[in-house]
C-alpha cells in the first residue's frame, strides 16, 4: 500500500489523520510539509540541511525547470533527485500555477495554455499531456495534473467554466500517464480540485476529481488572498468528497496557524514558500507568534529567536546578532533566518504527528493557536 492511515482523531472540524506515504525515494510520515525547491534548491538551504531538520520531502516547479535548465539537461542528469542530490520524496507541480499568471499567460483554450517565456520572449504551448510527459522526465515521485486555476475571487460563471476544463484536462492527464517516470520508478499522479469560494463548485470539483481515481487529491486555488476563514470553509466543503483512503494535499499553504487548522480538517500534505519568503523579510516564527527581527527593539536582545526552538540558529545565535546581520545586509542572515523558519515548520509538523499518535491533537491545537496568535507580527 502506497498510502496508509495509522491513526485518526476526531476534531470539531473533521478528522485529523496520521499516516505514511511510501515512494521509490523514501517514505514520509503524514501530515507533512514540503519546502519549495523552485529552482531545485530550497532558497538558502542545502538538501543536507533539509534532511538534518527532519524534512523528507520537497516540491519543485515544472514551469521553471522547463525554462531552465530544460528537459534535455534533466534527462541527461537522470532526473531531479540525482541532479540536486536530494534523497527524499519529490513532488512536481504541473506548471499551471505559474503559467496562468496574467503576465505570463497569453491564452487558455480547451486544448491547453499558451504562455510567454520571460527569458527569451518566445511563446510556448502546454497541453495537459505535455505537463504529464514533462513530469515523467523530471522523475518526481508525485506529479500533479494540469488544471485551469481560476481567480480565487472570480465570478461564478468563470469559475464554473474553469472547473469543466479542469475536469477534462484531468481525464486527459490520467489517460496518458502510465504510473512510472522515464527512469522506471513509480510516479504517482494527484488530481487538483478547484472551485473558488463557491460551495457547490468546490463540492462538484471534488467529486469530479475524486471520480478519476488518482493516487491522491489536491485542493488548489487557495491561500491567494482570501481570508483564513474562507479558506477553512473551502477545505471543509471538499474534504468529505475526497477519498479518505488517499492523501489529501492543500497546495500553497504554509503558515503555522493554517497548517494546524487544515490538519484538523483532514489534510495530509502541504507546500509553501511562506517560511522562506517570510525569513527574507525578517519575519520569524516563534511559539509565541511572529516577530519582525529587523525592528529596533531587537538590537540589544541577547536571547535566541525562540527559546523553545532547538535549531542550529537558536542554539548558537542571539536576536541581537541576527538583527545586526540583517541590518548590515550580510547574506548569511538569509541563511540563518530561513533555516530557523523551515525548521520551525518541520518541527511543528512533527509535533502535530506526535499529538495525533497520542490522541492529543485537539489539546495541542488549542494550546498552539492560543500562544501563536497572541503576538501578531
Ligand atoms: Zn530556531
Amino acid at each position: 500500500m502506497t498510502f496508509k492511515i495509522i491513526k485518526t482523531e476526531k476534531t470539531e472540524n473533521g478528522i485529523a489523520r496520521l499516516g505514511e506515504l511510501e515512494t521509490d525515494h523514501g517514505t514520509t510520515q503524514t501530515p507533512f510539509f514540503m519546502p519549495v525547491a523552485t529552482k531545485l534548491t530550497v532558497k538558502h538551504i542545502s538538501p543536507m540541511e533539509i534532511k538534518e531538520m527532519g524534512g523528507d520531502a520537497c516540491i519543485s516547479n515544472s514551469y521553471i525547470l522547463y525554462l531552465r535548465p530544460g528537459r534535455e539537461l534533466i534527462k541527461k542528469a537522470k532526473g531531479i533527485h540525482k541532479f540536486m542530490n536530494f534523497k527524499g520524496v519529490m513532488f512536481t507541480d504541473s506548471g499551471g500555477f505559474q503559467i496562468q499568471r496574467k503576465t505570463i499567460m497569453e491564452e487558455i483554450t480547451d486544448e491547453g495554455v499558451k504562455f510567454k517565456d520571460p527569458f527569451s520572449n518566445r511563446t510556448h504551448f502546454l497541453r495537459p499531456e505535455d505537463a504529464m510527459h514533462m513530469q515523467r522526465e523530471w522523475g518526481s515521485d508525485v506529479a500533479m495534473c494540469l488544471d485551469h486555476m481560476p481567480a480565487v475571487k472570480g465570478d461564478y460563471d468563470s469559475i464554473a467554466e474553469s472547473l469543466k476544463r479542469t475536469y477534462e484536462w484531468a481525464q486527459r492527464c490520467k489517460k496518458v500517464h502510465g504510473g512510472k517516470s522515464i527512469y522506471g520508478k513509480k510516479q504517482m499522479v494527484f488530481g487538483i480540485a478547484q472551485g473558488g469560494l463557491f460551495k457547490d463548485l468546490r463540492e462538484q470539483s471534488a467529486k469530479d476529481i475524486n471520480s478519476l481515481d488518482f493516487d491522491g487529491n489536491a485542493m488548489g486555488g487557495l491561500a491567494l488572498g482570501e481570508s483564513s476563514e474562507e479558506m477553512y470553509k473551502a477545505i471543509e466543503w471538499q474534504v468529505p468528497f475526497l477519498d479518505e483512503k488517499k492523501p489529501r494535499y492543500l497546495m500553497g499553504v504554509g503558515s503555522p496557524a493554517d497548517l494546524v487548522e487544515a490538519v484538523s480538517r483532514g489534510v495530509d500534505c502541504f507546500d509553501s514558500i511562506y517560511p522562506t519568503q517570510n525569513a527574507r523579510h525578517c519575519h520569524l516564527f516563534t511559539n509565541d507568534g511572529m516577530i519582525k527581527l529587523d525592528r529596533g527593539k531587537y538590537r540589544e536582545d541577547f536571547g535566541p529567536i525562540d527559546p523553545e526552538c532547538d535549531c542550529y540558529v537558536c542554539r548558537n545565535f542571539t536576536r541581537a546578532y541576527l538583527h545586526h546581520l540583517s541590518r548590515s545586509s550580510e547574506w548569511t542572515h538569509h541563511r540563518y533566518l530561513s533555516y530557523h523558519n523551515v525548521y520551525f515548520i518541520l518541527q511543528l509538523m512533527k509535533k502535530i504527528r506526535l499529538a495525533i499518535s497520542k490522541g492529543e491533537f485537539n489539546e495541542f491545537k488549542k494550546e498552539f493557536l492560543k500562544r501563536f496568535k497572541k503576538n501578531k507580527k
